[in-house]
Parts: C-alpha cells; structure tokens; sequence
C-alpha cells in the first residue's frame, strides 16, 4: 500500500458536505450547481444512450466531440486545434490531470505548482515521483511574479501545473502572466499543463485566454477542459487533453491505460452542447454573474468584506476586512454550527497557507442564497468578538 494514500486524509470538501448533511446546513461549501443545466444536452445523451452505440469508443473520443472542441476553441478562443491529432478525450479534467503527469514526470523531475492548489494536482506529482516547487499565491490578488518564479524553476523544471481561472482564489491570468511564464518555460524547456475547466465560467465581460493562444506556449502546453463545469453537469466526468501533436500522441497512450475510453453517450451529448451558439454561453455566464452579485451585496450589506471573483462558481470572504481576527479553519466551523458549510482556502495550500480567507459556492438558486446570507448575518458578530 502506498503511504501517500494510507496517511491521505478525506478531502475537505466530502467532509464539509458531509457534516453539512449531517446537520442540515446549507451547503456553499462544495461547488456544484443546483440548477441551470441545459435540457438538450441531457436529450441528446438520453438518446444516445438508447439508440446510439453503446461498445467501446475510441480511445481517442468519439470524432464529434474531437470536431466539436476544436470548432468551440476556433469560435470561443482563436485557437485551431486538428481534431484528429491534438486533442484527446478523458473521462474528466481529473483523468486528463493525471493522464498528463503520469505521461510527462519521472522520477525525481521538478514540477512548478501554485498555491492554493486543486486538490488533485499534489498526490498526482509526488505518485508520479515529481519533486513539487511551490510558488505561494495570496490575496487580493492572486498574481505571481518574476521573482516568484525566479525561486522555482530551475534546469530540472519539466512540468508546470497552472489551474486559470484558479479555483479557489476565483482569480484569472492574463495574458501579461501567461507570457511572463512562456519565457521560464522555454528558457528551462518544460511544459506547462493548464487547467482550464473554469474557461466559460468568467465575469464583467472578462475573455479567457488559454495557454494555447499563446504563441510561446503554443507547442509546449497542454490544455485541459471538461464539459462538466461548461454544462453545470459535474457528475459526467467529460474532460479533454489539448496538445501539438508530438505531446498529445504521449498523453494519449497515458490515457489509454488509465480508462482507455469513456461514455459514448455523454460524449455526444457533451458534443453538441460544445456547439450551441455563442450567445448560449454569455447567457450562462450571465445567470452565474447574477447569483455572484446576489450573495455578495447580500453579504456586504450584512457586514463581510468581500474579494473581486472574476471567475469560477465562488468568492471569498476576507476574514481580516470583515473585522474577524479568528482563522479560516475556526470560522468555517463556527458557520457550520450556524447552519452554513463553506470552505476555508488555507485547505489549498500544502504548506504557508493563508488563513484569512473562506471559499463560498454561489452557483445555487436564489432562496439557497438568500437563507446563507440571512445565517450568515446573524452569525457575524458572534466571530467578530
Ligand atoms: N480542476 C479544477 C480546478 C476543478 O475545479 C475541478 C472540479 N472541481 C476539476 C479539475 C475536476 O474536473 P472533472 O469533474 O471534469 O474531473
């Protein structure tokens, strides 16, 4: 047995559901959605499922969906992708995340990590014998710079884990930082692996840029989406790998070992929902925007400061500006027994966590949203004394 996996504790986000569970609270800790999936998508899979061919795909992914990411990302992104050749289709960002480490670290390479980190991306470096290299990222912010990756990289860099929009920090890199990093990625010749899974889920008019339309990065990253977070289907586990060829054959004979293919019914579904117009996508982004606007001029109005969440389904609370001197850990739980479960952003960090932060999930309905601001007001002198 692995220690890695013997000494695991359970993630923090079953163990917030769970207790939210347990106690009836209302759960803003883990981020899924509780409405506002598209119909069609469902109907298109239902019917796969029943008419269609229910055997073994190819490893690869079915061809519509290849064709359909490449066309989203040409339309959404500017980027061109061969369907045939750059992209390979996982069952989930998560298989894509390790199908991608397993294929490009050995032992005793260096991978580049940033803090608060998803929480797959460490167990994965260290089971695939990587050494991790943490750069610490803090708030308002979130940004890292030149001298931050000055104290990481170094001639035994090969990968660098990149999550934009990074979840929990509901923060983005432009394009200034993705270039910054191209130019430490080609002066140590690593490859960088960027979770895009939040791609769509981007806010005030904001416009994702992916690693691959950076013309630097173009042919030494790995781009990975998943239809679950596009959809607000995360139970369909629908994930992509996006290279240049030469990387992506690699990362598909890694996956061809770890599940080989995935539901041929789900990926056609995911295929056609890849394909709906532009405007589908502003609307979607539209209804998250308006939940994210609800919760924190409810909170705000109640007395939380509140960080800028450009993207993803969250925000923070900042615990300092709201006059709370306790960490997040104890804050979290003192909301729980309020009737709340949120997520302390210190869990992301491997080590020099930042502890004044609290991750909150905004992607429910209205009333959800309201009766956690109504508990949480009632909550926030209680933690400022
Ligand atoms: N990466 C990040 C940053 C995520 O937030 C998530 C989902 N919470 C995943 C990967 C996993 O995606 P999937 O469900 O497609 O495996």
């Amino acid at each position: 047995m692995h220690p890695l996996y013997t000494q695991m504790p359970t993630t923090i986000f079953e163990t917030m559901s769970a207790r939210a569970r347990a106690t009836g609270a209302i759960n803003l800790g883990q981020g899924f959605p509780d409405s506002g999936w598209p119909q069609d998508v469902l109907d298109v899979a239902a019917t796969a499922l029943l008419t269609g061919n229910n055997q073994y795909p190819s490893s690869l992914g079915l061809p519509d969906l290849r064709e359909a990411v490449a066309a989203h990302y040409a339309a959404h992104q500017g980027v061109t992708l061969d369907p045939m050749r750059e992209i390979t289709i996982t069952s989930g960002a998560t298989e894509a995340l390790a199908a991608a480490i397993f294929a490009l670290v050995e032992e005793g390479d260096e991978v580049v990590l940033f803090q608060p980190l998803y929480d797959a991306y460490l167990p994965l470096v260290r089971r695939a014998g990587g050494v991790p290299r943490l750069v610490r990222l803090a708030p308002p912010h979130w940004q890292f710079s030149a001298a931050d990756l000055d104290a990481v990289f170094s001639p035994r860099t090969r990968l660098v884990i990149l999550n934009n929009p990074l979840n929990p920090s509901a923060s983005c890199f432009g394009r200034t930082a993705l270039e910054l990093l191209a130019t430490y990625a080609e002066r140590f010749d690593a490859v960088v692996l960027s979770d895009e899974v939040w791609e769509h889920v981007v806010f005030d008019d904001r416009r994702h840029t992916s690693v691959l339309a950076v013309p630097a990065l173009r042919d030494r990253s790995v781009k990975i989406g998943s239809g679950g977070k596009i959809f607000a289907l995360t139970g369909w586990k629908i994930g992509w790998l996006c290279a240049a060829s030469p990387l992506s054959q690699v990362l598909a004979r890694s996956h061809q070992f770890l599940t080989f293919t995935t539901p041929p019914n789900l990926q056609a579904g995911i295929a056609h929902g890849l394909s709906k117009p532009l405007d589908w996508f502003s609307a979607m982004r539209g209804q998250f925007q308006r939940s994210r606007d609800r919760l924190v001029a409810g909170l705000t109005a109640a007395g939380y400061a509140m960080l800028p969440s450009d993207g993803t389904y969250f925000v923070s609370i900042d615990l300092a500006a709201s006059g709370i001197s306790l960490d997040d850990v104890t804050v979290a739980d003192r909301l729980l027994a309020a009737g709340v479960a949120t997520i302390p952003v210190s869990a992301f960090y491997a080590e020099a966590p930042v502890t004044s932060t609290l991750r909150l999930c905004f992607a429910k309905q209205d009333s959800v949203l309201d009766a956690a601001i109504e508990r949480l007001a009632v909550a926030l002198p209680g933690l400022r004394s």
